[in-house]
């Protein structure tokens, strides 16, 4: 078994429970942070998972998580950053408190729980920290300034910190999804307009599943590939670099 948690925030549903119970199957002891608290949706029986509540805007919130998870698995061996908001606005009428908020959630937050991880993970001689990004990072979306910001952000923060915690033994990378399937967006991406448009404009004609982007990343931890750090890998079906 491998030693020590792997934290992952969000994983109440959607990819960052596919997430959590991915890494679970696999063997680790999985960290779930989410506001509840609970268990990721539809695990299974027999995954060894802390289950801890955590806010990701709220920096207190997350030193007693990290401590928690320091108590109940020892050391911690890895962080999952995934938790999100989405939220679409005209850009004409986008209020500053919204896109700082925004902002906050999905790429402050980044910054603040690796930097709030970062002593756990040395103190274990080193870990890998996998952001969960976004194709939108490297396009023009109407009525998503905020959201495509956010996650050019995590593009951002994710090379920055590759590059300045290499020589403490911490690898750090962003996957960046294309349209994924979840409980919350399943009506529209099966909407028959919206399937007609994919089908024309993606390589992969499908929306990806949570299964898949939860494959990546628990590999990325299962290969623990010291030399792979900084980049960002894009698992969209070929959508966003396909004319
Ligand atoms: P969901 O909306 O289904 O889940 C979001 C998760 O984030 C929930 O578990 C929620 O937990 C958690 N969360 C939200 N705010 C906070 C907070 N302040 N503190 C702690 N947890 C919080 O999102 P998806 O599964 O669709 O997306 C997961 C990741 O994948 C995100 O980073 C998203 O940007 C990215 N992505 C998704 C795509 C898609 O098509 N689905 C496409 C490209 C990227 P709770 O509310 O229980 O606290």
């Amino acid at each position: 078994m491998p030693e020590g948690a792997i934290a992952v925030t969000g994983s109440s549903r959607g990819i960052g429970a596919a997430i959590a119970v991915e890494l679970a199957a696999r063997g680790f002891t999985v960290a779930c942070l989410s506001r509840a608290g609970g268990l990721p949706a539809n695990a299974p029986a027999g995954g060894r998972y802390i289950c801890v509540r955590c806010d990701v805007t709220d920096e207190a919130s997350m030193r007693d998580a990290f401590a928690r998870i320091g108590k109940e698995a020892g050391t911690l061996r890895g962080l999952v950053n995934n938790a999100d908001v989405h939220r679409e606005t005209d850009s004409a009428n986008l209020a500053t408190a919204d896109f700082e908020d925004l902002m906050r959630t999905n790429a402050t937050s980044v910054m603040m729980v690796s930097r709030e991880a970062y002593p756990h993970l040395t103190a274990a001689g080193g870990g890998r920290i996998v952001n969960i990004g976004s194709f939108f990072d490297r396009i023009g979306v109407a009525r998503n300034l905020a959201y495509c910001a956010s996650k050019a952000a995590v593009g951002a923060i994710t090379r920055c910190l590759a590059a300045e915690w290499a020589r403490d033994g911490i690898t750090v990378m962003n996957v960046a999804p294309g349209y994924i399937e979840t409980d919350l967006n399943r009506d529209t991406l099966r909407d028959e307009k919206f399937r007609r448009w994919l089908k024309g404009r993606s390589p992969a004609g499908r929306p990806g599943t949570p299964e898949e982007v939860a494959r990546l990343v628990a590999s990325l931890f299962g290969e623990d590939i010291a030399f792979l750090t900084g980049e960002t890998i894009y698992i969209d079906g070929g959508q966003a670099m396909a004319l």
